[in-house]
């Protein structure tokens, strides 16, 4: 087994703990300007990629699917034709990692060959679903470096999620050592620059033997990786005919909706296959107390416009605090749209001038049409993105592609 990067980070302590990553639960309540203990996620990271970039040289992985010493030079590519590349698993990455929390000995792991994990049947995910996962994507920018965009971001929701689901949230450190390993292992299978990326799936899961209802014993970080294909292949946004839900909730004021919680995905299947059927790429949520307004898509966020103001549902709870939502909001801004995180009622959204979605596979999704109760409003001319969302798509993929200045800070090398 190829071990490499092998981190170890003493047990947790829980009155230490940061409590910074609790502003992903709901934007309101606590604000991280005001706790003054904490590290912000940037620092951390800093502090990071200077202490990864110095072990680096030493520690590089070999794997079984190069030659060599296991360096791959940015330009290495895997033998992959990178034209015909979907979103799935057909091109999974060779090396993932794997580490293991112990109450005793804290974070433990490294890389290895991807492969099943061993789980025993009493596994506290196979029966009460201790899970909750995230979505990154590394890609080569117009620099000709490989890319990640807010790892920061994801390490510090994974640890919101950790946390509502009593798990022991992976320390920032220890996250972006895994992300980061993982990448350079798998450098040969980050697709050419505008042919796709190399997404990134973090898993922290239970996996400790447990028969009473109760937090597992121990817990393991997994980040496995495969290479997938540019979302909109024309390099056009296509835009997708929604439609709102009326009998299925996707998140309850108190549950766990704004976790990335395994658990959440699940329910959403029947009713976005039952969407499908119907002519609709996906449906509208909306929240569970008032049936009013519009929290999310299954997978994204979502924004209207109408002239120069972007509306986007606040943070309660309920909604998962996207990245892109994040950077989508900060970069509207600064093209000079206002921004407001306000409730959105669906009367709204059906007499807005555009509706868009946001998250990491898509980036920017133009919505083509919203149906509610039988009525559809189209958006724009058929087929053709709207004009915001095309201008912040583009906006933001070229920000993510290093094509120019990234003002705030977003981009970070991996190699
Ligand atoms: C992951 C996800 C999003 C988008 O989050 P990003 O960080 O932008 O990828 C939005 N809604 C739900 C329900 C999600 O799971």
């Amino acid at each position: 087994m190829a071990q490499s990067t092998r981190i170890s980070h003493p047990p947790l302590s829980y009155d230490g703990r940061c409590i910074a990553v609790k502003q992903f639960f709901s934007g309101s309540h606590i604000r991280s300007s005001s706790l003054p203990n904490c590290t912000t996620p940037r620092q951390r990271l800093q502090d990071h990629l200077l202490r990864a970039n110095a072990t680096l040289t030493k520690e590089e992985p070999s794997t079984a699917s190069t030659s060599g010493n296991g360096e791959h030079s940015n330009g290495a590519v895997a033998n992959i034709n990178w034209d015909e590349l979907g979103f799935g698993i057909d091109h999974m990455a060779p090396m993932m990692y794997r580490a293991t929390y112990h109450p005793s000995s804290g974070w433990e792991g490294g890389l290895e060959p991807y492969g099943p994990l061993q789980l025993e049947p009493s596994a506290q995910v196979l029966n009460y679903g201790q899970s909750v996962f995230e979505g990154m994507k590394a890609q080569r920018s117009a620099k000709g470096n490989i890319v990640l965009f807010r790892p920061d971001e994801n390490a510090a929701r994974m640890m919101a999620g950790a946390e509502r689901l009593s798990m022991p949230p992976p320390p920032a450190d220890v996250f972006l050592d895994a992300v980061l390993s993982t990448v350079r292992a798998n450098a040969h299978y980050v697709p050419p620059r505008g042919k796709g990326s190399l997404y990134l799936r973090p898993l922290l899961l239970g996996t400790g033997p447990i028969l009473g209802l109760g937090p597992a014993p121990s817990y393991s970080l997994v980040v496995y990786a495969a290479a997938v294909g540019a979302y909109f292949k024309t390099g056009q946004l296509t835009p997708i005919d929604l439609v709102v839900e009326e009998r299925f909730h996707r998140a309850a004021p108190g549950g766990m909706g704004g976790t990335k919680a395994a658990g959440n995905y699940s329910p959403v299947l029947v009713v976005q296959l039952a969407a499908k059927k119907s002519g609709y790429a996906d449906v509208v949520y909306l929240d569970a107390k008032t049936d009013t307004y519009l929290e999310e898509v299954s997978s994204c966020n979502i924004f209207t416009v109408k002239g120069n103001v972007i509306k986007t549902p606040p943070l309660a709870g309920t909604i998962l605090p996207g990245v892109t939502r994040k950077s989508v909001i900060q970069l509207a801004r600064q093209l000079g749209y206002e921004v407001q995180e306000a409730n959105v009622t669906v009367t709204e959204a059906m007499e807005a001038d555009e509706i868009f979605t946001t998250g990491t596979a898509v980036v920017v999704s133009a919505v083509g049409s919203l149906t509610h109760r039988g009525q559809k409003k189209q958006f724009g001319e058929p087929g053709k993105p709207t004009k915001t969302a095309l201008r912040i798509y583009e906006a933001l993929t070229a920000l993510q592609q290093e094509a120019g200045e990234d003002p705030f800070g977003w981009i970070v090398p991996v190699a």
